[in-house]
């Protein structure tokens, strides 16, 4: 790559955009942040303080034609690829994590339903998704905890479908989605893995959500959800009876954690946005100097900065990884382990540069709804699944060449 787009102005060095969007993408990184400005930034506030599900920010991505973005695009996707997938999440993460979050787990969803689906089911649920209606991801369970490719819920055979009794202790937008993949296992299941997809259509009797009360991402409606004899129709099961950890680990996690970790980047970069800016404009009366113009905030500003910037250069990697493992028709299951860094990476970072942004931001950073809300929305990632403890055992048991897995 060329630094001829490194233009010296007036002695003020602009940083190249090759090192904030990938080459190829700035226009989808443009549109982005224009709908971030527009659309999701106003409303992220409101969602924070009132704990509002972000339905209409949500909308409006999907109108902006970014509801199926995982998806060929023959049927509705935008053919940008992962690496578009992350620009977009890293983006809107800058102006409202919650939306973004939802976003991210309506995309794993639709791709699952896509990946795992029959070309009849593809046909059923994508025209309404493209239209606006919202997945979720129904995974995590009370009894498993972070272990969520392991429920415990069972959905035996009834009639030509299944009754589902599952607890889940986590679900983004629960109760706000118009439809969920539910894990659960099939007890009769012939193969080696009981775990199974059933697709459930909201507002069926039998479904229960409970208030997401939380320290961050307070819009998302991330609760418990309850399923208690929902009969699931066998047209709605995703895949076999048993035998769904190929597609957990092929389609769900690669999805989901560089969606998660372009979230998690988009946020840390969020606050130290709003920190430099703060800091350029606070000046203080009795030495005329801006927060900016001491040294030691201006130390805390790029160490920051360098640790966003670690945390985008593995994304932006990765997702173009993952891009050509697709095209050569490689299982994404094999790229797990860079994605698994990117994760854990991203998610430790968010937390220590939405602390610094604070700092540098003084009690202004402090009061409801400014530079504390990034903290409060970033902290989350170390603790969503798989966990940066998790993670990094699996990193580690990789290293030494043992199964990373038990
Ligand atoms: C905001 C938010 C949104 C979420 N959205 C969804 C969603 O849409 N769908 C969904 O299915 N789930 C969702 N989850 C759940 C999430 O993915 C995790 O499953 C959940 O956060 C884990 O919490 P727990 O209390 O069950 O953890 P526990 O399993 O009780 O873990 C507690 C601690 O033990 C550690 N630990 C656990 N197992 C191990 C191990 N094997 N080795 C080392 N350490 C371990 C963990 O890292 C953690 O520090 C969401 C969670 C949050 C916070």
């Amino acid at each position: 790559m060329s630094v001829s787009n490194t233009v010296l102005n007036e002695g003020i060095m602009q940083i190249p955009s090759w090192w904030t969007c990938p080459p190829g993408y700035e226009e989808l990184q443009a549109k982005a942040h224009a709908l971030g400005k527009s659309e999701l930034l106003e409303r992220a506030a409101i969602s924070d303080q009132e704990s509002l599900y972000p339905r209409e920010s949500i909308s409006k991505i999907a109108e902006a034609g970014f509801g199926a973005v995982t998806l060929p695009k023959e049927y509705g996707g935008l053919g940008a690829g992962l690496t578009g997938f992350a620009v977009l999440s890293e983006s809107f993460a800058q102006y409202c994590a919650s939306s973004t979050m939802c976003w991210v787990m309506h995309t794993a969803a639709v791709q699952t339903l896509f990946s795992a689906g029959t070309e009849e089911q593809r046909q059923r649920f994508i025209p309404d998704v493209l239209r606006g209606k919202i997945g979720g991801l129904a995974f995590s369970e009370p009894a498993t905890g972070s272990h969520f490719w392991n429920v415990v819920s069972e959905a035996p055979r009834l009639g030509n479908g299944y009754s589902l009794n599952a607890d889940k202790s986590f679900v983004t937008s629960a109760g706000e989605a118009d439809w969920y993949v539910v894990a659960t296992t099939y007890p009769e299941s012939t193969e080696s893995d009981k775990l199974m997809f059933l697709l459930v259509e909201n507002g069926q009797e039998g479904i229960t959500q409970f208030p997401f009360s939380a320290m961050g991402l307070r819009g998302n409606s991330s609760g418990p959800m309850k399923f208690r004899d929902v009969y699931v129709p066998a047209e709605n099961r995703l895949g076999s009876e048993g035998g769904m950890n190929y597609h957990n680990d092929n389609t769900i996690d690669p999805l989901f954690l560089l969606g998660t970790a372009a979230c998690w980047t988009g946020i840390a970069q969020g606050a130290l946005n709003a920190a430099i800016n703060g800091a350029k404009k606070k000046v203080h009366a009795d030495t005329g100097k801006s927060v900016a113009s001491y040294q030691v905030i201006r130390h805390e500003l790029a160490k920051a900065q360098i640790m966003v910037d670690s945390a985008r250069s593995m994304l932006y990697r990765t997702a173009e990884g993952l891009d050509k493992a697709i095209a050569n028709g490689t299982p994404l299951g094999e790229c797990l382990f860079p994605i698994w860094q990117l994760k854990t990476h991203a998610a430790d970072i968010v937390i220590q540069v939405t602390n610094q942004a604070l700092q540098v931001s003084g009690g202004r950073g402090y009061l409801t709804g400014q530079v504390e809300k990034y903290l409060r929305d970033g902290r989350a990632g170390a603790l969503m699944g798989p966990t940066n403890e998790i993670l990094r055992e699996w990193i580690g048991n990789t290293l030494i060449d043992v199964p990373w897995f038990e």
